[in-house]
């Protein structure tokens, strides 16, 4: 059977890989002259840029592939101080707790902060009927220093996005459940994990990684054992009695089955003919611009810099950047021994005026800030600026009514597998691709 997957990211590279391992014949048509979609590694002079993630939550089943590719001894793990998360608070960074052992002794939260999160697990107010925002969801659940100083930077972090905008069904799907099924976030999720163990699925705690020489390695690596055609945009797909034509840039491909894994706003373009309300609804699908900044410095210079994962800005805090992650105290391979790299964000859904600012305005700000905050003294040695159209789609209430409207397989023999579906962090599209690759064999039943 002849498979033709749209868009050459992680999620159809993983999507083609998987199928072809259980005898599909797939061949992957990738708009760009190159593969990895989001995954955008650099090397300027020895240094290792990351344009798009920088780290990747894996689990043992994402470990095992990556040693079947033949990268395992590629793999790289974040050293031990990406446990360690810094929110701005009051103009400083502050650390938060990382567990149960000192969420009493640590103090970024207040005393009644704490207690609306231990009592949590006792409130039983009805859940709303109404869909709600991330934002709704955990005033009800906790109180307004819990959403200004927790979820909405993590927020930012994850999604780019606006708490107020994002849809908690949609969002943080486990929550949402949690709740529905138990009366409160934290017993439901004790109740998900004790299920999950019964079953036999996994429930271990997932580990930071990326790989020595950036997370490209891994999309070149997965496209190597693929059939991919790169620079073929999709236009066009139509249904015949035959199956699928496939009209790209410079081609016309049939296939018996499609998957869709290219991102929301190109999809969009290509089922226009086919499915006209879909594509009107990938278009509406929010997904906000937004600059990543590198900056190196001096070690010298950075004597103060905070050690862990990074910091987080609230939106309270009314300062320019989201956030930056603190790259070379997790991964110090990325730049040369006596410097250390920011990778800083500016834009997302609520800050998206700031992108439109020029290179050089971003650069200096991102500068500024980080001389107040992490108190780098010095001039950088060296600054890179990248800007994403659209960045990370947004699950608001759009996408429900995206979801919905493809619910019943709207096609017979199209199928998805994409980051506008089932969630947006690499990791979920391995997921997806795994998932789609067992519903194909169940068909085959
Ligand atoms: C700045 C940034 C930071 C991030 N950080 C993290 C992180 O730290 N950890 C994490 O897990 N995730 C992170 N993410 C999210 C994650 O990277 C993406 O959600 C994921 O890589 C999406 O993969 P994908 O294959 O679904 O889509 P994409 O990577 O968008 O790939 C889709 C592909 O489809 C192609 N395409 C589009 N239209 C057509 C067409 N008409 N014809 C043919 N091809 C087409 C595109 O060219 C593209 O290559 C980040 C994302 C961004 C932007």
């Amino acid at each position: 059977m002849n498979i033709g997957i749209i868009g050459g990211g992680i999620s159809g590279l993983t999507t083609a890989y998987f199928l072809n391992k259980k005898g599909y014949n797939c061949t992957v048509l990738e708009k760009q002259s190159k593969v990895g979609g989001c995954i955008s590694t650099e090397k300027i002079d020895g240094r290792i840029f990351e344009n798009g993630p920088n780290s990747l939550l894996l689990t043992s089943q994402h470990i095992n592939f990556i040693n079947e590719l033949g990268l395992g001894e590629e793999l790289l793990q974040a050293l031990d101080t990406n446990k360690d998360r810094f929110v701005l608070k009051g103009g400083k960074y502050q650390i938060l707790p990382s567990g149960p052992h000192n969420f009493f002794t640590n103090h970024f939260f207040s005393f009644s902060a704490k207690l609306k999160i231990i009592t949590e697990f006792f409130r039983r107010n009805k859940p709303t009927e109404k869909i709600e925002s991330l934002y709704d969801f955990f005033l009800r659940r906790f109180n307004k220093e819990i959403c200004d100083y927790a979820l909405d930077p993590f927020v930012s972090g994850i999604y780019a996005g606006d708490p107020k905008k994002l849809v908690i069904k949609a969002a943080f799907p486990a929550l949402y459940e949690a709740e529905k099924d138990y009366g409160s976030i934290i017993k439901g999720m004790i109740n998900q994990r004790k299920n999950s163990k019964a079953e036999g699925a996994s429930t271990e705690r997932r580990k930071a990684y990326s790989f020595k020489n950036g997370l490209s390695v891994f999309t070149n690596k997965i496209a190597e054992q693929v059939d991919v055609k790169t620079s073929q945009e999709v236009k066009n797909i139509s249904k015949g009695e035959s199956g699928f034509e496939v009209v790209t840039s410079t081609e016309t491909f049939q296939f018996d089955k499609v998957v869709i894994a290219s991102n929301a706003i190109g999809t969009a373009s290509f089922l226009k003919e086919m499915l006209p309300d879909v594509a009107q609804r990938l278009e509406n699908i929010p997904a906000p611009p937004m600059c990543v900044v590198h900056s190196i410095y001096k070690k010298s210079d950075a004597q103060n810099a905070p050690q862990g994962f990074g910091g987080l800005n609230p939106k309270v805090e009314n300062v320019f950047t989201s956030g930056s992650i603190w790259t070379s105290s997790i991964f110090p391979n990325r730049t040369n021994g006596d410097e250390i790299l920011i990778t800083t964000f500016v834009g997302g859904m609520q800050n998206i005026e700031k992108t439109e600012l020029s290179e050089k305005e971003v650069l200096a700000s991102v500068h500024d800030e980080l001389t107040n905050t992490i108190e780098v003294s010095g001039e950088p040695v060296f600054q890179k600026y990248y800007k994403w159209n659209r960045a990370i789609p947004q699950y608001t209430e759009e996408v429900l009514e995206l979801w919905d409207s493809l619910e019943n397989n709207p096609i017979e023999g199209l199928f998805i597998s994409a980051n506008w579906k089932g969630g947006i962090s690499v990791p979920n599209c391995i997921d997806q691709a795994i998932e789609l690759t067992k519903s194909f064999e169940e068909l085959k039943k």
